[in-house]
């Protein structure tokens, strides 16, 4: 998508020139960083139950590999095209970096709404998909992972894919199911991750998380499990949304009722009990201490920023908020966490994820969620310190750590 006159990778670099600039990052650094290393476009042809053949565009990104394989999820939407993935690659690479896990950042994505298409015809996108690319995929080359409409099942049959061709390969791919190499705790480990964010921000700014007013846009894998983690720490739920709308209530909403609905495949409207329908424009712009976007690119824009109610946004979603709609918070006083920051709880997981599939075995839950803990904590703790210091946004610390890391691998290994 495109807002403001800025495509998202043009948005994504404007944030990144910012950092750069607080960095005195050179010229010929700044060209490499804000460019991708790598762009497949694959054709994809899918036959449907019905007979009817569809044909759907797919990418990969590679943004920057110097730090490590590059990494990044997969998504199955309409909207997805090659900007778009090339944003989502590079803020990988700055996700990457800021929480110092060994990856480069990379992005897939595949143009079709996947609602209401059969497990047969995902599973033969899946696997087209997964050949169109596997040449520049591997256990140390690129590792993708789940993102909007992709889940375990998804990575099961990709790892299937490739695995066909190249041998057992469980760490070609994370977020797989437990059954076949995943990692007890990955699934959740996004959104959960977001909460431990929302506690270490509580924690410094002195915010008691009892009955703190939270709204949550999107249900999906980092929403649901966002309201589950953030309701278990007392936090009231006031608002959560799908696709569909959302629902408001000021006493707060019971995520132990919701959560079994929309996991049996209903809506979020279908919760039985007191609330007010809105839209998702609606709630976004309702009362709240913490507002966390958990669902599309470009939610917070110039049109809605001057209305959003929260003291701080908790950026759970990939690019939520455009760079317009973050200088309207910030005049505002309201504070943004960015998304490298608060939604890097998915890409650390995958990274215990794949050190345990080459290692052939699997942590518990308990230490991933410890290990995960001490991660999102050095990086917030890092955030804040350097936003602290050089008087800048989270956003710019966030990128400027990040940039600062990937520039030092840049220099050792002689790109330039
Ligand atoms: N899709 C998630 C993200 O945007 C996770 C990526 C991964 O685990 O590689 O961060």
């Amino acid at each position: 998508m495109a807002r403001e006159g800025l495509t998202a990778f043009q948005a994504v670099n404007r944030n990144f020139e910012e950092a750069a600039t607080i960095l005195d990052l050179d010229e010929e650094m700044r060209s490499i960083l804000t460019s991708t290393y790598r762009e497949i476009s694959v054709q994809i042809p899918v036959r449907l139950d019905n007979g009817d053949l569809i044909v759907a565009q797919g990418y990969r990104v590679q943004h920057n590999g110097a730090r490590g394989p590059y990494k990044g999820g997969i998504r199955y939407h309409p909207a997805a095209d090659l900007e778009e993935v090339r944003a989502l690659a590079s803020l990988m690479t700055w996700k990457t970096a800021l929480l110092d896990v060994p990856f480069g950042g990379a992005k897939g994505g595949v143009a079709i709404d996947p609602t209401g298409m059969s497990q047969g015809e995902l599973q033969r996108l899946t696997r087209r998909y997964a050949n169109g690319i596997s040449h520049v995929i591997g256990v140390y080359r690129d590792i993708p992972a789940p993102d909007m409409n992709t889940n375990a099942q998804t990575m099961a049959w990709f790892m299937d894919a490739y695995s066909g061709r190249e041998g057992y390969s469980p760490g070609i791919v994370t977020g797989k199911p437990l059954a076949l190499g995943g990692q007890p705790g990955r699934e959740a480990a996004t959104g959960l991750g977001v909460i431990y964010i929302l506690e270490a921000y509580a924690a410094e700014h002195g915010v008691d998380l009892l009955g703190l007013p939270v709204v949550i846009q999107g249900f999906g894998n980092v929403g649901s499990f966002a309201a589950k983690e953030a309701a278990a720490r007392g936090c009231r739920i006031v608002g959560v949304s799908d696709r569909w709308g959302g629902i408001y209530c000021d006493s707060g909403l019971d995520v132990g009722q919701l959560a079994p609905i929309v996991t049996a495949g209903g809506k979020v409207a279908d919760y039985d009990g007191t609330h007010d329908v809105v839209t998702n424009e609606e709630l976004l712009e309702s009362p709240c201490r913490v507002l966390i976007p958990a669902a599309l690119d470009e939610q917070v824009h110039q049109d809605n920023a001057d209305r959003i109610q929260a003291d701080v946004v908790i950026e759970a979603a990939n690019y939520p908020t455009t760079p317009f709609a973050d200088k309207i918070l910030f005049d505002r006083g309201v504070t943004v966490i960015p998304d490298i920051l608060a939604n890097a709880g998915g890409v650390t997981g995958s990274y215990f994820e794949w050190t345990r599939n080459i290692q052939q075995m699997v942590w518990t839950e308990e230490r991933f969620n410890e290990a995960l803990h001490n991660y999102m904590v050095r990086a917030y703790a890092a955030t804040s310190a350097f936003a602290k210091a050089k008087e800048c946004t989270l956003r710019q610390a966030a990128f400027a750590i990040g940039i600062e890391r990937v520039a030092t691998a840049v220099r050792l290994r002689g790109y330039i």
